[in-house]
C-alpha cells in the first residue's frame, strides 16, 4: 500500500488542474465539503492600513459579492468554505529582503525571487500561532471529507503592493518547519501546512484566483502576452469583468462541480444557466473533447457578460499537463493556454473572427446563440493561424463528428440544442470511483424530438428556416438592447 501511496504521489504536482486527484492535502486544498480557511491580514507599516472591517465583511458568509457565496455558488453548493480572519500581524518594516523586492513590492510570477519571501510567510505563520490561534482547529476536511493533518487552507492578505501569488512551500521549503525539524511542510499545532496563496486586500478577484491555486488549478491567462488567454474563467483572462467570472467548463468539470451530461448520439438537450444549474455537456471522451455550458448575466457571478448563450470550449489534456512532481514551475514559465491556436482550454467564438486568439477582446457575438451552429470540417484540417475555420476537428484535423446545431432560448433562459457525438463508447469514464461529480448525470437519451430539427427537411426548406431564425434572432437582440 505504501509503495502505491509514494508512487502516485511522484506523479502528484501543485496546480496540475486534476492531473491526480487522490494528492489533497500535500499539493491541494480540499475543494468539496465543508472547510475552513485561514485568512492572516498583515500589515507593514508605512503602507496603507488593512481595511479589516472590509476584509472581514468579503470573507464572511453573507456577502453577494464575497468569497464564500462566490465558491459555494461556482460549486453549485458542493464547496462551502468558512473562513477566519486572524488578527493581524504586524511588521514595522517590510519583511522582505530589500534586495530583491525593492519597495516591498512582488513581481507577479516571479517564482524565483519570491522563494526569498519563505522566511516572510515562515514567520508570518509563527507568528499568528504566538498570538494564540489555534490551527488545529481549521483542519476538518481532506480528500475523504474529514480531518487529515493538513490545514485546510491558509491565504495571507497583505496591504503591500503585491499581485497575488500562491505558493508551494512544502515543496520549496529547507529551513525550520516550526515543530523542531526541517523541510516540508510547516507544522503547528499539530497540523501541517504545505501551501500558502498571498493576495494584495484590494483586488477580490485576485484573492479568490490564489485560493483557486489552492485547489490544484493552474493559470489559464497567458502571461506571454500574446493575447488575454482562456475568458470565462475566474483563473484566466478577466478583463472584461470587474466583477469575479465562473469557473470556465472544463475547470468546474475536473473540480467535480458540475452536472456532467455526456453525450452519446444525436440528443435534444435543454442547457439550464451554468450559475444556478452547473450543467456541462461534453461531446467526446479520453484526453480531447468539447465542454458546452450556458453563461450569461446571473445575481452573483458573470454580472458583465453582454448576453446570454451557450460557451463551447475545446479542450485538449495533453497540452503541458502531465502531473509530474515539480513540473508545475514549467507551466509558470510556459502556460498551458499560453498558444492562442492549441492551448489546454480554447473558448470558440460563434462570430467565426477569431478575434481572442488575435489578442481582441471577448464580447457579444462570441456566445453561441439562436442561428449558430458549429459543425465537423470535412476537409480534415486543423485549425490554425493560417486555417481559421470554426469547427469541430481535433487538433490532429481529424473529424470528430461532434456537431452543435438549433440552437434555441427559452424565456427562463435555458437553451435549447441539438448536438451530435459519437453514437456508443460515451458513457463509462469516472473522475473519481465515488462522491458527486464522479461520473455523468446523465449519457445519451431516448431522442426526443421536443426542438425543431432541421433533419429531414429540403436544402430548400432548412435555408428558409436558417434565414426565419436570423431574423427572429436579430428582432430579440433589438429587444434586448431596449430592455
Ligand atoms: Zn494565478
Amino acid at each position: 500500500m505504501l509503495v502505491i501511496l509514494s508512487a502516485a504521489f511522484a506523479r502528484a504536482d501543485w496546480m496540475d488542474h486534476f492531473m491526480v486527484r487522490e494528492d489533497v492535502g500535500i499539493h491541494k486544498n480540499p475543494y468539496l465539503g465543508d472547510t475552513k480557511v485561514v485568512i492572516i491580514p498583515v500589515e507593514v507599516a508605512g503602507f496603507p492600513p488593512l481595511d479589516t472591517a472590509a476584509l472581514e465583511s468579503f470573507f464572511g458568509p453573507d456577502d453577494p459579492g464575497g468569497f464564500v457565496k462566490y465558491y459555494e455558488t461556482a460549486s453549485i453548493g458542493r464547496f462551502r468554505p468558512r473562513v477566519t480572519v486572524v488578527p493581524k500581524v504586524t511588521y514595522a518594516s517590510c519583511p522582505l529582503p530589500a534586495m530583491q523586492f525593492p519597495m516591498c513590492s512582488v513581481a507577479r510570477g516571479d517564482i524565483n525571487a519570491f522563494t526569498a519571501g519563505m522566511e516572510m510567510m515562515r514567520d508570518v505563520v509563527k507568528k499568528a500561532d504566538a498570538a494564540g490561534f489555534d490551527f488545529s482547529q481549521h483542519d476538518i476536511n481532506g480528500r475523504r471529507g474529514t480531518a487529515d493533518g493538513w490545514v485546510d487552507g491558509v491565504m495571507l492578505i497583505t496591504n503591500v503592493p503585491f499581485g497575488g501569488i500562491a505558493f508551494p512551500f512544502a515543496y520549496f521549503n529547507r529551513g525550520d518547519n516550526l515543530a523542531g525539524g526541517t523541510s516540508g511542510p510547516l507544522i503547528v499545532d499539530g497540523v501541517k501546512i504545505g501551501h500558502i496563496a498571498i493576495a494584495g486586500e484590494n483586488d477580490m478577484l485576485v484573492m479568490v484566483h490564489e485560493f483557486g491555486h489552492t485547489l490544484g488549478l493552474t493559470d489559464l491567462y497567458d502571461e506571454s502576452q500574446k493575447y488575454d488567454g482562456l475568458y470565462l474563467s475566474w483563473m484566466g483572462a478577466w478583463l472584461y469583468d470587474p466583477n469575479i467570472p465562473l469557473p470556465d467548463a472544463e475547470t468546474r468539470f475536473r473540480l467535480r462541480w458540475a452536472n456532467w451530461n455526456q453525450v452519446q448520439g444525436r440528443q435534444r438537450v435543454a442547457i439550464r444557466p451554468a450559475e444556478t444549474s452547473g450543467d456541462v455537456y461534453r461531446l467526446g471522451i479520453g484526453d480531447e473533447y468539447y465542454l458546452i455550458e450556458n453563461r450569461g448575466p446571473g445575481t452573483l457571478v458573470d454580472k458583465s457578460l453582454p448576453e446570454r448563450g451557450l460557451a463551447i470550449f475545446h479542450v485538449d489534456r495533453t497540452v503541458k499537463l502531465d502531473g509530474m512532481e515539480g513540473r508545475f514551475v514549467d507551466r509558470i514559465l510556459d502556460c498551458v493556454n499560453c498558444d492562442p491556436w492549441h492551448p489546454y482550454i480554447r473558448l470558440l467564438q460563434a462570430d467565426n473572427l477569431f478575434e481572442i486568439e488575435q489578442n481582441k477582446k471577448f464580447a457579444a457575438g462570441d456566445l453561441f446563440q439562436p442561428g449558430d451552429f458549429l459543425r465537423p470540417d470535412t476537409r480534415a484540417i486543423a485549425l490554425s493561424e493560417t486555417n481559421r475555420v470554426n469547427s469541430t476537428n481535433f487538433y490532429s484535423g481529424a473529424v470528430s463528428g461532434i456537431r452543435v446545431e438549433d440552437i434555441r432560448q427559452l424565456e427562463d433562459g435555458t437553451i435549447e440544442a441539438t448536438l451530435d457525438a459519437p453514437a456508443e463508447g460515451q458513457c463509462d469514464e469516472r473522475l473519481c470511483t465515488e462522491g458527486e461529480g464522479c461520473a455523468p448525470t446523465t449519457c445519451g437519451e431516448n431522442t426526443t424530438a421536443s426542438g425543431c430539427s432541421t433533419a429531414g427537411l429540403t436544402p430548400l426548406g432548412a435555408l428558409a428556416l436558417l434565414l426565419l431564425e436570423q431574423r427572429f434572432r436579430r428582432r430579440e437582440q433589438r429587444f434586448l438592447r431596449r430592455a
